[in-house]
């Protein structure tokens, strides 16, 4: 018998999803990306797994892990009875119900399924750049999210890599903690929107370094950022800069391979969402970054996990045991 509600991913918007599907007898079962696929998919836990201190989780006064504030949310939602199962999702056909879930050979059918596959912040792709799970900087100095992390940089010199609205937003954002903020961008002219570039571009904290690569970032062996080597692509020359902070802003990419031709994509690749987390499949729900590329944060993506949850036992119960009152929006 097709079961409730799958929930596919297992970050803030996942774990709320299943904590209020849980608590209103959905008897949710969530496939929570298990180890992920290298450096590609994060796996279980989503983002915070690769985050250190969170401040801005509201509950938390003095801060919580990242990694630890994901277990906090496993064990909850385990608590009240939610089956997880440690894995990928393979396939899925979303073309008729019950929905079809593969886990390798294994398939699962739901009346509703709430995708919360997040998305994956790009990286320069430099070995001393990934943080945490490869022994690198992380915390100490590199990190893809200035709202999350700029905290730490008070009064000390940052840069960021990027130049789309992204990393203009960030570069704006960090000069309210750093003394000094470098925009490092490949090529002579911006991506971002003429406001965000002349907002950047006035600010006084704000130097742009043209042209450039971060070729090296030191030192990892000390567990702190000290400087990077720049390689200037117009003239091939190499020099350092002294900086204690890296913000890359080079974009994200939304976790939505395996939805592609099923559910409705913006042109950026991320999950159309109509009136708040509905897809365009009815019964189908998105929540969190898959379908959100402006707050991104761990509190935002819960909130809309439990508005996902709220939609999704409402339109079983609007749909009858049997089906008989199909539900159409
Ligand atoms: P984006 O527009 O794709 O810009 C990415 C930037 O990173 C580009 O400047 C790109 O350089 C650079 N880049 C890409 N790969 C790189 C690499 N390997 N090494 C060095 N540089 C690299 O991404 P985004 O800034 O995250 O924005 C995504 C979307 O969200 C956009 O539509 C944006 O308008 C929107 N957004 C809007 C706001 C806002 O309105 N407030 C804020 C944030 C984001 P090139 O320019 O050379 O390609």
């Amino acid at each position: 018998m097709a079961r409730k509600v799958i929930i596919i991913g297992s970050g803030p918007a996942g774990y709320t999803a299943a904590l209020y599907a849980a608590r209103a007898n959905l008897n949710p079962l969530m496939i929570d990306g298990g180890a992920g696929r290298g450096q590609e998919l994060l796996g279980a836990g989503g983002q915070l797994m690769i985050t250190t201190e969170v401040e801005n989780y509201p509950g938390f006064e003095h801060g919580i892990q990242g990694p630890e504030l994901m277990e906090r949310m496993r064990k909850q939602v385990q608590r009240f009875g939610t089956e997880i199962i440690e894995d990928l999702v393979t396939k899925i056909d979303l073309s008729q119900r019950p929905f079809k879930v593969w886990v390798n050979d294994d398939l699962y059918e739901a009346r509703t399924v709430i995708v919360t596959t997040g998305a994956s912040a790009k990286w320069i792709g430099l070995p001393e750049e990934r943080p945490v799970w490869e022994g690198g900087l992380g915390g100490a100095g590199v990190s893809a999210c200035a709202t999350c992390d700029g905290f730490f940089f008070r009064g000390k010199v940052v840069a960021v890599v990027g130049g789309g609205d992204t990393a203009m937003e960030e570069a704006i954002y960090l000069t309210n903690h750093a003394t000094k903020v470098y925009v490092i961008h490949r090529r002579d002219t911006l991506r971002a929107s003429k406001i965000m570039q002349e907002r950047a571009q006035r600010n006084p904290k704000i130097e742009f370094i043209w042209n450039s690569a971060v070729e090296k970032v030191h030192d990892p062996e000390r567990k702190r950022l000290s400087s990077l080597t720049l390689r200037n692509l117009a003239t091939n020359t190499v020099s350092d800069l002294e900086v204690q902070g890296l913000f890359v802003a080079i974009g994200h990419k939304p976790n939505t391979d395996l939805f592609a031709g099923q559910l409705e994509l913006d042109e950026s690749g991320y999950i159309a969402t109509h009136h708040d987390v509905r897809t365009n499949v009815y019964g189908v729900y998105a929540a969190g970054d898959v379908q959100d590329h402006e707050y991104r944060q761990a509190v935002s993506a819960a909130g809309s996990g439990c508005m996902a949850a709220i939609q999704a036992e409402r339109f079983l119960e609007t749909e009858g045991e049997d089906g008989a009152n199909r539900v159409e929006w």
